[in-house]
């Protein structure tokens, strides 16, 4: 099987974009060969999340959706059950293939890259603690699906910030593919800093960021705050607000998370529909607003008739809020004159 043979297979398994790594390029990131000591390759598989998924959030309409088919059910669903058919043709071939969909509720680290206390422990010196997790922005970069964006989001020339990312370790020795910026496509992130200005959680810094090599070349993005990127996804807090716990509502069980947020438009929460919910602020920085910068400048290949932004933007309505928490007006409201991403 070649690299040609498995970007063909998985296409047809359900990806929309594959790339090829060689194990090398993990160099100084020693997980995947903690889970398989003899890997050669990693596959990287890319699913477009459809930009009709994103209209619901967008206008205030639809949030289940994005939820449901723009999240959870690519992440839980569609994508683990591409990559688990790809890995059997694989192991069809007589090489071993670890099927890495999103696994990311044993992950053994937080959303920052932490530890996460008292959860699990290496189960002999010298390794990692299980389930650390490989990166899969990361790892689909190191296969030359695309670029790092300043939102740290991964950006690829056919869909922009528009995808999710599964993998396959394997000890099949594959043909690697360039690395994006090692191509002639066209370069993705000008440092526009749509994504800074339209997060409503003010969650992607504009100055400070943070630097890191990945096979030879610097990447770099904003220092993203996780936690209240965390919190304001769900519709739970307001922009100038301190991340207090008070101020906190972080997604839980029925009587929790938005439940208590006088923000959202939801009165109670919403039920998770496979494994996600609650994706109030929609990925309106780092998803859409990116989104909106890359087509106007050309450079997605998945191009569509008319522009994504049609109609006034939809926005939890903050205006009127007190610093103890206590909302006035309402909830949330139709915003008009919202401003355009550059
Ligand atoms: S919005 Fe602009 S700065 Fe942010 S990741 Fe996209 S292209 Fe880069
Ligand atoms: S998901 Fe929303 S809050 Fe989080 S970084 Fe993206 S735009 Fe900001």
């Amino acid at each position: 099987m070649t690299s040609a043979d498995v970007k063909k297979m998985a296409r047809a398994f359900g990806a929309d974009i594959v790339g090829v790594g060689n194990i090398e390029r993990w160099e100084g990131a020693p997980l995947p060969r903690q889970i398989m000591p003899e890997a050669r390759s990693v596959i990287a598989m890319g699913f477009r999340v459809m930009r009709g998924s994103l209209r619901g959030i967008e206008e205030g309409t639809y949030f289940s959706n994005y939820s449901a088919m723009g999240y959870g059910g690519i992440t839980y669903l569609y994508m683990p059950m591409t990559v688990i058919n790809m890995a059997k043709a694989i192991e069809d071939e007589g090489f071993e293939a670890v099927p890495m969909g999103h696994q990311s509720d044993w992950r053994a680290i937080d959303n920052e890259g932490g530890l996460r206390a008292n959860y699990s422990r290496p189960v002999r010196p010298g390794q990692a603690s299980p389930d650390v997790m490989i990166h899969l922005r990361f790892a689909a970069y190191l296969c030359g699906l695309g670029e790092i964006g300043y939102s740290k989001m991964l950006l690829t020339p056919q869909f922009g910030p528009r995808q999710r990312v599964g993998i396959i370790i394997t000890d099949m020795e594959l043909e690697p593919d360039p690395l994006y910026p090692d191509t002639d496509g066209p370069k993705l992130c000008n440092r526009c800093m749509a994504c800074v200005r339209d997060c409503p959680g003010q969650a992607i810094s504009g100055v400070k960021t943070i630097r890191t090599t990945l096979a030879g070349h610097e990447v770099e993005w904003g220092e993203i705050d996780c936690k209240r990127c965390a919190v304001v996804f769900t519709g739970g807090l307001p922009t100038d607000m301190a991340l207090t716990p008070e101020a906190s509502y972080l997604p839980g069980g029925e009587g929790n998370g938005v439940t208590q947020s006088p923000w959202t438009p939801f009165n109670k929460k919403p039920r998770n529909l496979y494994n996600t919910g609650q994706a109030v602020c929609g990925a309106r920085g780092c998803t859409r607003a990116c989104m909106i910068s890359l087509e106007r400048r050309g450079v997605v290949q998945n191009a569509f008739k008319q522009p994504f932004r049609r109609r006034p933007v939809w926005s939890v309505d903050w205006s009127d809020l007190h610093q103890d928490g206590a909302a006035a007006g309402q909830a949330s409201a139709l915003k008009t004159g919202g401003k355009e991403p550059d």
